[in-house]
């Protein structure tokens, strides 16, 4: 029967096409539903000018087939979109994937039984399939934020997300272009639409942190040499709090405590570096305030030295705690308020009030765009999920079990959801890390777990467990920084969303933490294991 699975995957990103590829090797029927005409999930939908990874591509990769890491040959420190959407097209050919996989087609709802401990999936395209497990793979950045700015009906000019961009290239020379955000995607994407562009005008809502990628092409010596210790780069990742960087040495310093001299010199060097390893010269930089004051302050100085109107400079330096929002990893970006052709409006001092027919209004002013760029981000973490109509045990809907904020066991599962798993979801390390190597640990985790449930079983995360990780989570959370901005981690960004810290600190010990339950027999779940009817 066509429409009756073992589990059902939603998602072809990194996640689901690992987990189709774990799931099918156990010999179970397995059916994904993709929304995108494509594999890919995140570098599918982010065809924006610039895009690229900000966690170097031999790192940012799977690790679990050695061959599929001896055959592919990464061209660049930090690959572009389309690099990545074709090593994961590569993948997807490579094993098979496509053939299990039905693209165009959104789930609209999943509605468990608890009479026969399987769920029913039902899409907006009409399909209707049953499966005992419910494997959520959608991504922490996938539902796009799109804000509404009173007017923005009457705009005639385009409108454009970096996270919906159109598959055919955009041509923006000449044209006037807006660009709305300046987090990660804009910082990537301004430098270059800045080139293009006739006018362009940033409207910032917060300055952001950022510090320089040093792309470059890879050589084929420094490949080949990292092909022959790729194991060992990938076993040196798994025991990092970010899942990657697992070569560099860690910092023995404490920014408050080393002389000033020793400070410049890590400071100095980490800038020569590049990329997010910047944020680790320190040992209590994300712990103290006056820690952090210090290197943000290096940062800022480094604005101060690129951007040569001095005002401007300090409407671009960020005054919030570095790496409480996370770090942006740019080619050019602060250069690029150098140009003649490009404006910054701070709309904390000059509100957009409406889009009008033309353009944007702001309280001191109008501008006119052929297109403006909602560089907005995403309704991370929960986003995705929710926006499914996921039914529980007692038909109770996921919405209103999170009400007060993401409920999750390890970030894996969550009570009144049995057989339900959730990839890199909320509670686990996720997007405070190299998300590949989160992924792997999960899709890893979640096959050992069904293969222990085996088929007609039932696992569900018990409360207790729950109410316990997330005081786990919070605890964590609460001796860091991190929750003094209002940054996606906390859903900060999008209006209404309750105010909570979503991933947790520390791949490593999570790590451990989840082979520690797995070997105590899925301890902090209930599981059923019915025994098979007899004839
Ligand atoms: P995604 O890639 O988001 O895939 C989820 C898929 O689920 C999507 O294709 C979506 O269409 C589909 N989907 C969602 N809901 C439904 C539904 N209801 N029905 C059907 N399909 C659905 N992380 C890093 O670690 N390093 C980086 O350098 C990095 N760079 C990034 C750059 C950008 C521009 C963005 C937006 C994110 C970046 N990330 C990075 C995070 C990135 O999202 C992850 O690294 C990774 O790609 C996530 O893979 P995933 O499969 O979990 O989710
Ligand atoms: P983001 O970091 O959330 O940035 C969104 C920007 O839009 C912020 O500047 C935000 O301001 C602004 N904004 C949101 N709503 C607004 C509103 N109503 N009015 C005005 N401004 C508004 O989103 P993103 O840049 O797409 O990045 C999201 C995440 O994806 C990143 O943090 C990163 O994890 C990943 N990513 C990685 C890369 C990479 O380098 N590999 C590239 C892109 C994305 P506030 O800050 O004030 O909220």
């Amino acid at each position: 029967m066509d429409d009756r699975f073992d589990a059902v995957v939603v998602g072809a990103g990194f996640a689901g096409l690992y987990m189709l590829h774990k799931l099918r090797g156990l010999g179970l029927a397995v059916r994904v539903f993709e929304a995108g005409d494509g594999v890919g999930g995140t570098w599918y939908w982010n065809r924006y000018p610039g895009a690229r990874c900000d966690v170097e591509s031999i790192e940012y990769s799977y690790g679990f087939d050695e061959e599929l890491e001896q055959e592919w040959e990464w061209t660049e420190r930090y690959a572009t979109q389309p690099e990545i959407l074709r090593y994961l097209e590569h993948v997807a050919d490579r094993f098979d994937l496509k053939r299990d996989i039905r693209f165009n087609t959104r789930v609209a709802s999943a509605t468990f039984d608890d009479g026969t401990n399987r769920w029913t999936v039902r899409t907006e395209q009409g399909d209707e399939v049953d499966s005992q497990f419910l494997i959520m793979a959608t991504g922490c950045l996938s539902a796009a934020n799109m804000p509404v700015f009173p007017g923005q009906e009457t705009y005639e000019g385009r409108i454009l997300h970096t996270g919906q961009w159109p598959h055919e290239p955009v041509d923006l020379t000449g044209l006037k272009v807006g660009v709305i955000g300046t987090g990660s995607s804009a910082i990537q994407s301004i430098p270059i639409m800045a080139e293009q562009a006739e006018d362009l005008v940033v409207f910032q809502r917060t300055a952001t942190y950022s510090v320089p990628a040093h792309n470059r092409p890879l050589d084929k010596e420094e490949l080949a040499d990292v092909k022959r210790h790729y194991r060992d780069l990938r076993r040196a990742n798994r025991q990092t709090m970010v899942g990657f960087g697992g070569w560099q040495t860690p910092s023995e310093y404490a920014a408050l405590s080393c002389d000033d001299d020793t400070r410049r010199r890590v400071l100095d060097e980490r800038w020569a570096r590049g990329g997010l390893s910047f944020l680790g010269g320190f040992t209590d930089s994300l712990l103290l305030p006056d820690s952090n004051e210090l290197v943000a302050e290096y940062v800022r100085d480094k604005i101060r030295n690129i951007v040569k109107d001095p005002s401007l400079a300090e409407k671009l330096a960020p005054r919030q705690v570095i790496g409480c929002k996370r770090l942006c990893v740019d080619t050019g970006y602060y250069d690029t308020f150098n140009r003649d052709n490009v404006r910054l409006v701070d709309i904390n001092e000059d509100p957009i009030e409406e889009l009008t027919p033309t353009g944007i209004r702001t309280r001191s002013g109008s501008f006119d765009f052929d297109v403006i760029v909602f560089a907005t981000g995403f309704d991370a973490m929960t986003g995705a999920l929710l926006r499914v109509d996921i039914r529980g045990t007692d038909g109770i809907p996921l919405q209103d079990a999170w009400a007060e904020g993401p409920k999750t066991y390890l970030g894996l599962s969550t009570p009144s959801f049995p057989n339900m798993f959730m990839i890199t979801g909320p509670g686990s390390p996720s997007v405070l890390t190299n998300m590949v190597t989160s992924i792997e640990q999960h899709v890893e985790w979640i096959a050992d777990c069904i293969t222990h449930v085996g088929n007609l079983g039932r696992i569900e995360a018990t409360p207790d467990a729950t109410e316990a990780w997330i005081d786990h989570v919070n605890m964590i959370a609460s001796f860091t920084l991190f929750p003094t901005c209002n940054s996606w981690y906390l859903g900060a960004n999008i209006p209404g969303k309750k105010r909570v810290f979503m991933p947790l600190l520390g791949f490593q010990p999570y790590d451990v933490k989840c082979q520690e339950v797995a070997a105590n027999g899925y301890e902090g779940f209930d599981i059923s294991q019915p025994a098979p009817v007899r004839r």
